[in-house]
Formats: structure tokens, C-alpha cells, sequence
């Protein structure tokens, strides 16, 4: 039978509401939720190919222990893995004490599993040590609110981007990490054609595409350009200076270093015009409704807590905040980032926003929780938490739901740890994420589709997360998991209050202690219910009982929660980035993200179309930089520094400084060999907020000469059988100088392998590589061998179809053989141009991409309309690209504003 259930998006915290369709007990389609406030129908690619990761083939069905780390594990009970985990934890706390144990979970849990989480760890085994892969994203927006506004309150919502006269976009790329919030803008472009949009970037993104005005600003400049805006607004007087006096605090002081940022000072230390920085002061300073909107270009900082208070200090100096159209809006990475934040899911903060650094806060916690009390010595958060396992400070660690053998900067130094450590348990719904080897006890957990509980979005609206389907074998839910393992723990060290602590027979009843915690505090929602969110759909905090609705925008009343009631300028100066560049270390070296892949693709990394848009992690270098180096567009080079290397391909890209470089965060070991760009991030961290600075790291780059390249393409007849066989091709990513393994696919699932080599590939090798391929047979083989080039080519038909090549020595046909391969269209005829030593197709065939993957339109359908004369109403209009989740939009306008005017079609 087919049925829709109500759910969300797992991956951005834009938190689209999401319809799962299911047919007889499995996932079989989604569309965007039109009842859903957070994108009333809308979806991005990622979010409309949910449907497509359900795919069971890397998923963990039961627990495993191991032996030896590495290994494969033995199927055991889930009561003897439980058991197990509880007798070394307890012996670990009974030898060592409970600060010797850690908790390192993750965003992407549901409220209700963070909750249970914490409580272990704060108020069962009385240790802080309960971190989470938020401290990676959101830590300094948290310090950042804290210090100036009195709590970790976003006080905007989406609303409020259709109310905004300038949208001030701020270390935050929109256009591809939160798409359905781009929409929002450019509906508001729409709307007012008077919008000002302003965005600063070290790169010029997608999103700086549709800006007014764009600032370059140097990596790291940004409390220096939120400085020299201030001193505009002071000297232009446009300050609410009403607004200052009646309801913030230490302005003078603020306004005293303020004085310091003349514009030309400031052009200096951020590498921009003086007249840019005046431009951004005077439109938002004169705006009605100035908006913010900012992310991990501010926070993942070694300053990203003064980043944030930087840019807050504006909103409040021209009293921009607490109307509608304007305020400071932090956008959240994680899907549930923000729900954790509430449960107090960091080692400094307690439930429903409380500070572990405050003894009330302690003391109530721990009547909540009918403990003694809850321990003062402040955990150890993210960065520091791996350093104390490598130390032998942690001696084992419970991993939930996160992969930091890819996401932590300065690889080396966490997998150190993590085989430093004595214990390590990993909690996870898929079995091969860089991290799985790492662990002495692997346990099966529910993923998106199958989970129970509530998420919290950047807007602060709660939704309720449905199952679909029942979790495969015997995963179980995070939450479920914990709760056992806490009784467990809890007999082994004598507890006898621990039924009472963990009675909760459905995440309802968490959820409902959870709402208790939060009566009388900023973010109260005890007139929140598992009932209500069914019946009147997802609702905005505070929600305090006897409310009829939550708050759609806070601090309307202009009091803030500070003792005072007043908020705060805090006095902040500029500060370099923790890594300066030097003759040795040239460049600085960006991170980020892309369109179609999420984090560290365990789930987006699955699905074949997702990797159209690129299949091999590409560093992105300015083309002086490169000509310096002697790079060209497709070479492979070194990135290096102190703390590790990695070899990629290079692309020249607009829209970078020279000196700026910039990579993609995804890749990690599962899909090349070295752990990423986390390989040379630097784990210098805020001294407020312990992010790390995951966004810059300055590093040498060098040509690589690797003269042998090599590629191989396989088709495969489902994803299953293409996920199956890129496991096994994951075992050459040590065969080579410089591999990558990944998908591709249209009509058909492709995978692929690439590499190079400084010597030729031994006939052994190669022999191996097609067995693993399965193109080693001579039947419908056609073969291309070259000896004293080197060249060994073959392909491999299978009903007049090709099945797979194997290019080595030359590979220079692979790029349209992948098109080809995938789109099905290589058929008998001409098979033999497979082997062909060139980068063109044959001409009966069209080179392609896809240039809008949910309306699966490519770019030569775009230019024979552009050819036509079609602006982009007309292509929506024709080919429907562009019209779904919109991710494409900005590539569409660029061909269209790239392509010359067809005055034929004019006339
Ligand atoms: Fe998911 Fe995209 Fe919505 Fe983010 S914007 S929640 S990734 S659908």
C-alpha cells in the first residue's frame, strides 16, 4: 500500500519538511512538504534525492565486535555488546574516574537521542565530556549570542528575508549550502528590485553572483571589516543612537576602537577598496530592515566568537534587530544543531540553554534530573577531547552518529588518537565511514526515514521527525540505544536510581522532561507537545504554556535576557587567522561545500547523480598561482604542510585572489587517498567558542609529475551493484600515487576510479584492477596495446553494449566516455572509438553535461535554446530546468549572460 509520511530533510538546517512516499514497507519517493514553513514544498537537489540513499548496501544490521581494529567483526547480541561496552566503560571510571570516559555524538541527532546522551554523561556517570561535531559548526554562534544578546537565541526567521531592504551575507554561501534559504533571497530580489545585497567573501561564490556589492575580504578579516562599518555609521551618523542608549550597554568603549577602522585602515588589513566598506556602512546603516545572514565563514574561526559579536554590533548600533526585515541570523549547518544546543548537548552548556559554569544552573539541572548534583570541571570539547584520547587523559570513547576520522582538522593527530585510545565504541548507520575502522565495537543505528523524535531548524522551529519505515536487522534507535546502555552501566557501578533516570519507554517521554527543563528559561516550550506538533504542524520557540503560537522574531520588546536587560558591545579588535602565510606556506587554502554533496558523503556519496556535477575533489586555484607553479587546468599537485598532505587535481577557477585557493570539505578516505582537506586544516581553535579554524590553513602547493594516468569506467545494472563494487575499488586507493573512486550516472550507475602513477602500471596491476572491475575476460574485449608508450587500453562489451574501460598510459577519452557510458548511447557502432586517443567524441555523439539534475537537463539542450534567443523565464518555461530546487539557477544565468545575443531571435 502507498502512504506519505510527514518528516524532514537530514541534511541542512534549513530543515525542509519533507513527505516521505513509502509502498509496502519501503521507501519509494519524496517530495517537499507544501504544508512545511520552512520551504512550503520546495527542496534542493540533496534534500529531493533523500529517497535515493535508502540503499541498504553500507549499512550496519547488527553489532559487531572486533578483535583487532581493522578487522572484520564478530556478529554478537545486542545484550552482549551492551554489556560488554558497560563492564569497560565501568572499569574505565572505577580505575580512572569519569572525566577518563567521552561522549562524541553529533547534529545530526534527533532532540530527544542528544538529550539521553547528556544526561549519561552529566548526570548517570557525572562527567562533561559529551562534545558533539556541532562544535565544528555553530559553537561561536552560540558564544557569539551569549556575549552581546544574553542567549543562544537566532532572533530572525525566514520571514524575515522577504521583509529585508539589504541582505548582508557574511562567510555564508547560501546558493549551495542552504539553497532553500536562497530562494528565499532571490524571491525577495523579486519582490523589491530595490534590494541591496551585499555579501563578503573571500571568494567570489555562487551567492556573490546575485550581490550589489561584493567584498573580498582577506581570510580572517572579518571583525576588521564589521569595525570599519561601525566607524561609517559613527561618522556618517547613522547610528540609532536612541537605541543605544535605552537598551544596550559599552558602546563608548566599542566606539572608542571603532575610531581606530577608518575606512583606509580597514581596505588595508582586509584587501578591498575603502569605498566598498563605505558603500556596505551607508546601505545598511540607512536601510529600514537591514538582515544578516551569516555561517561558517564566521564561525569556523581561531576569532569566530568576535566574528559573530561583529557583526551583531551592527544591528545593534542601528537598532536592526527586532523588526521584521531585519536582525543578525545565523544559519545553522546540521539539521539539529540547534536542538542539541537546547538539551545542552556541549561539554560547557546544560539543559534548555544553562551554563555548566554556573552553579544555579548546575544545581537545578541536577534537581531536574533528581541527582546530587552535576560536575563543575567543564568537559573537554571537540579538538581537545581527540588531544586527551591521544594523551591517554580519555581512555574510551562512544562515538554516535559522527565520522571525525574525516571532519576534525589535523587528521594525523585525531587517528592517532583514535588508536591511542583503549576503547572505542562506534554507534552508526553505516558501516564504512573512515572512522568504522577505528572502532573495537561497531552498533547499528536507524537512519533518516526510519527515526521517531523532534529536530529544531535555524529559525528555531521544531518539527516532528516520523518514521517511515522499520530500521534494517537489528539497527535500533540512538536514543534506545543509550537508554540500555546507561542501565547497563549504571547496575555495573552500583546505581540503584538508574530505572528512575532512564524510564522513558518512547522518545515522547524524553521529549517531555526535555520540555520541563526548559519552563521559565528563554527557549520555554511547555506549551509544546508531541500532540500539538501533530495537529497544528511545526511551531517556533519559545512556545511557553498557555501560548497560542511561538515567536516568529525575538527582542521585539527590546529587552534582552542580561542581567541589565540591556544588550551588549563587546570591545573587539582584529585578529590575523591563526596560520599567516609565509614564502614557505604561500597559500591560503578555503574550504567548503558543494551544491550535491553533504559533509562527508556517507549518504550523498551513494547516490550516482550526485556526483554529475564533480566526480573528483578539485582544488580551485587562481590562474597566476598556478602559471607560478607551472599548473594547468586537469595537472595534479601537492598540498602540503606540517601537519599532513594530500594530492589532488587543479582547476582553474574565476572568482578567487591570487593566493587563494579553494577545495571542497567532502572528500575524505573513502573516495581518495588522504583524508581531505582536513588533512592540512588547522586545529588552532576560538578561545570563546573552541571552534576550530577548519576554514583556513595556509599550504605549499607544488606540481606533482605523475606521468602515467589511469582511469577506469564501469557500468553497472543498479546502484546496489554499482555501491558493491565501489567498496572493492576502495581496496586500490593505496595502489597509486593518486587515486580517487567515486559514481556517476543518467540513465545508468557508473563507477569510477581514477589515478596516475610515476611509473608504468605493472601488467600485474593492471590484470588485478580489470578482475576487480569485472573487465577481465577476452569475450566482447577489444583491446589497445602500445609498448613503448606504455599505453594499455581495453573495453569491454556486453550486448552490443559497453560495459567498462580500462585506460592506462592515455586517458584522454575518458571524459566523454563517462557521459556516454552513463546516458547509455555508446551501442556497437562505436564501441571501437572507446580506445580512440582523443578528448573529442566521436561526431555522431554530443559531449555533455547536466546542468540541472532534478529536471535532468543538460547544457547543450541550454545552448540550442539560448540559440534560440531564450532568456531563463523561457528555459524554465521549455525545459523546466531550474524550476525545482533551484540550485542551478546561478549556473543557468551565467550561460545566459555568457552567451552573445542572438539578434536574429531579437529582431
Ligand atoms: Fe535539505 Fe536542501 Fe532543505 Fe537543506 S535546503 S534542509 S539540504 S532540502
Amino acid at each position: 500500500m502507498r502512504t506519505e509520511v510527514k518528516s524532514t530533510c537530514c541534511y541542512c538546517g534549513v530543515g525542509c519538511g519533507v513527505l516521505i512516499e513509502t509502498e509496502d514497507g519501503a521507501i519509494t519517493g519524496l517530495r517537499g512538504d507544501p504544508e512545511h514553513p520552512a520551504n512550503r514544498g520546495r527542496l534542493c537537489t540533496k534534500g529531493a534525492s533523500l529517497h535515493q540513499t535508502v540503499d541498504s548496501t553500507y549499512r550496519l544490521f547488527f553489532p559487531e565486535m572486533r578483535a583487532r581494529r581493522g578487522e572484520t567483526g564478530q556478529r554478537v547480541s545486542w545484550g552482549q555488546a551492551l554489556d560488554d561496552a558497560a563492564e569497560r566503560f565501568a572499569d574505565t571510571i572505577r580505575q580512572h574516574g569519569p572525566d577518563s570516559v567521552a561522549f562524541y555524538i553529533s547534529g545530526q541527532l534527533l532532540t530527544e537521542d542528544y538529550y539521553v546522551f547528556n544526561k549519561l554523561a552529566k548526570g548517570l556517570i557525572g562527567t562533561n565530556n559529551v562534545d558533539t561535531n556541532s562544535r565544528l559548526c555553530m559553537s561561536s554562534a552560540v558564544a557569539g549570542y551569549k556575549q552581546t544578546l544574553g542567549a543562544d537565541a537566532p532572533p530572525c526567521s525566514y520571514a524575515d528575508i522577504l521583509n529585508a531592504k539589504v541582505i548582508f551575507i557574511s562567510g555564508a554561501n547560501p546558493a549551495i549550502a542552504h539553497p532553500i534559504v536562497f530562494r528565499y533571497i532571490e524571491d525577495a530580489r523579486a519582490a523589491n528590485p530595490d534590494l541591496k545585497i551585499i555579501v563578503a567573501d573571500p571568494r567570489r561564490t555562487e551567492t556573490a553572483e546575485i550581490a550589489d556589492l561584493h567584498l573580498p575580504i582577506k581570510p580572517g578579516s572579518d571583525i576588521a571589516l564589521f569595525n570599519g562599518m561601525l566607524h561609517v555609521l559613527m561618522a556618517e551618523d547613522l547610528l540609532d543612537q536612541c537605541y543605544i542608549d535605552a537598551h544596550t550597554s559599552g558602546f563608548a568603549e566599542l566606539a572608542g576602537i571603532a575610531k581606530n577602522y577608518p575606512p583606509e585602515r580597514v581596505a588595508e588589513l582586509c584587501g578591498i577598496p575603502a569605498e566598498a566598506i563605505v558603500q556596505a556602512a551607508r546601505w545598511f546603516g540607512a536601510s529600514k530592515a537591514s538582515l544578516s545572514l551569516y555561517c561558517q565563514g564566521l564561525n569556523q574561526s581561531v576569532h569566530g566568537t568576535h566574528n559573530n559579536v561583529g557583526i551583531i554590533h551592527l544591528h545593534l548600533a542601528t537598532g536592526q534587530i527586532g523588526k521584521p526585515g531585519a536582525g543578525p541570523f545565523s544559519l545553522t549547518g546540521q539539521p539539529n544543531a540547534m536542538g542539541g544546543r537546547e538539551v545542552g548537548g556541549l561539554s560547557n552548556l546544560l539543559s534548555a540553554h544553562r551554563d555548566l559554569a554556573n552553579p544555579e544552573h548546575r544545581a537545578e539541572v541536577a534537581r531536574l534530573w533528581g541527582v546530587s548534583d552535576v560536575p563543575a570541571k567543564p568537559g573537554k570539547s571537540a579538538v581537545d577531547l581527540f588531544k586527551a584520547l591521544k594523551s591517554g587523559e580519555i581512555k574510551a570513547v562512544w562515538i554516535a552518529c559522527t565520522n571525525p576520522a574525516q571532519s576534525l582538522p589535523n587528521q594525523a593527530g585525531v587517528r592517532e588518537a583514535l588508536r591511542a585510545a583503549d576503547y572505542v565504541v562506534l554507534q552508526e548507520t553505516y558501516g564504512n565511514t573512515d572512522t568504522a575502522e577505528f572502532a573495537d565495537l561497531l552498533l547499528p543505528a536507524s537512519g533518516w526515514g526510519e527515526k521517531h523524535g523532534t529536530v529544531t531548524n535555524s529559525e528555531r522551529c521544531i518539527t516532528r521527525v516520523r518514521s517511515a519505515v522499520a530500521a534494517p536487522g537489528e539497527a535500533r534507535h540512538d536514543w534506545e540505544v543509550a537508554v540500555d546502555f546507561a542501565r547497563r552501566l549504571g547496575q555495573k557501578l552500583g546505581r540503584d536510581d538508574v530505572d528512575r533516570l532512564f524510564p522513558y519507554a518512547d522518545p515522547e517521554a524524553i521529549f517531555d522532561e526535555h520540555r520541563e527543563s526548559t519552563r521559565g528559561r528563554d527557549l520555554d516550550i511547555t506549551g509544546l507537545s508531541y500532540a500539538l506538533l501533530e495537529t497544528q504542524g511545526p511551531q517556533q520557540w519559545p512556545f511557553p504554556a498557555g501560548a497560542s503560537a511561538g515567536k516568529v522574531r525575538l527582542y521585539e520588546d527590546r529587552r534582552f535576557p542580561t542581567a541589565d536587560g540591556r544588550a551588549r558591545f563587546i570591545p573587539i579588535e582584529h585578529q590575523p587567522v591563526a596560520e599567516i602565510t609565509t614564502p614557505e606556506f604561500p597559500i591560503s587554502l578555503l574550504s567548503g561545500r558543494m551544491r550535491d554533496q553533504w559533509h562527508g558523503m556517507s549518504r550523498t556519496g551513494t547516490v550516482p547523480r550526485l556526483f554529475n556535477l564533480e566526480d573528483e575533489p578539485l582544488l580551485a586555484m587562481h590562474p597566476c598561482d598556478m602559471r607560478h607553479r607551472g599548473l594547468a587546468s586537469g595537472d595534479l599537485a601537492r598540498v602540503s604542510n606540517g601537519r599532513g598532505e594530500m594530492t589532488v587535481r587543479v582547476s582553474e577557477r574565476a572568482g578567487l585572489v591570487k593566493g587563494r585557493a579553494w577545495m571542497p570539505m567532502h572528500w575524505g578516505g573513502q573516495f581518495m587517498n588522504s583524508p581531505g582537506a582536513n588533512a592540512v586544516a588547522s586545529d588552532a581553535i576560538d578561545p570563546y567558542s573552541q571552534q576550530p579554524e577548519l576554514k583556513h590553513a595556509a599550504v605549499q602547493i607544488a606540481k606533482l609529475d605523475l606521468p602515467y594516468p589511469l582511469a577506469v569506467l564501469r557500468r553497472c545494472a543498479s546502484q546496489s551493484e554499482a555501491l558493491a563494487l565501489l567498496q572493492r575499488a576502495r581496496t586500490m586507493l593505496s595502489a597509486f600515487p593518486y587515486v580517487t573512486v567515486g559514481l556517476y550516472g543518467r540513465t545508468s550507475p557508473l563507477v569510477v576510479l581514477r589515478g596516475a602513477a610515476g611509473e608504468p602500471v605493472a601488467d600485474a596491476h593492471l590484470l588485478a584492477l580489470d578482475r576487480l572491475f569485472g573487465l577481465d575476460g577476452d569475450d566482447g574485449a577489444i583491446v589497445y596495446v602500445d609498448a613503448t608508450r606504455r599505453i594499455n587500453k581495453k573495453a569491454i562489451a556486453q550486448d552490443g553494449r559497453l560495459l567498462g574501460v580500462r585506460l592506462a598510459g592515455e586517458t584522454l577519452a575518458q571524459a566523454w566516455l563517462k557521459q556516454a557510458m552513463a546516458e547509455d548511447e555508446l551501442d556497437a557502432s562505436l564501441i571501437r572509438f572507446a580506445l580512440a586517443p582523443t578528448a573529442k567524441p566521436p561526431v555522431s555523439m554530443v559531449a555533455r553535461n547536466i546542468v540541472c539534475k532534478c529536471a535532468d537537463v543538460s547544457d547543450d539542450q541550454i545552448q540550442k535554446e539560448l540559440a534560440h534567443g531564450a532568456d531563463l523565464p523561457q528555459l524554465q518555461q521549455t525545459l523546466k530546468c531550474g524550476t525545482f530546487c533551484g540550485s542551478c539557477v546561478p549556473d543557468i544565468k551565467r550561460m545566459v549572460a555568457a552567451h552573445p545575443p542572438n539578434m536574429a531571435a531579437a529582431a
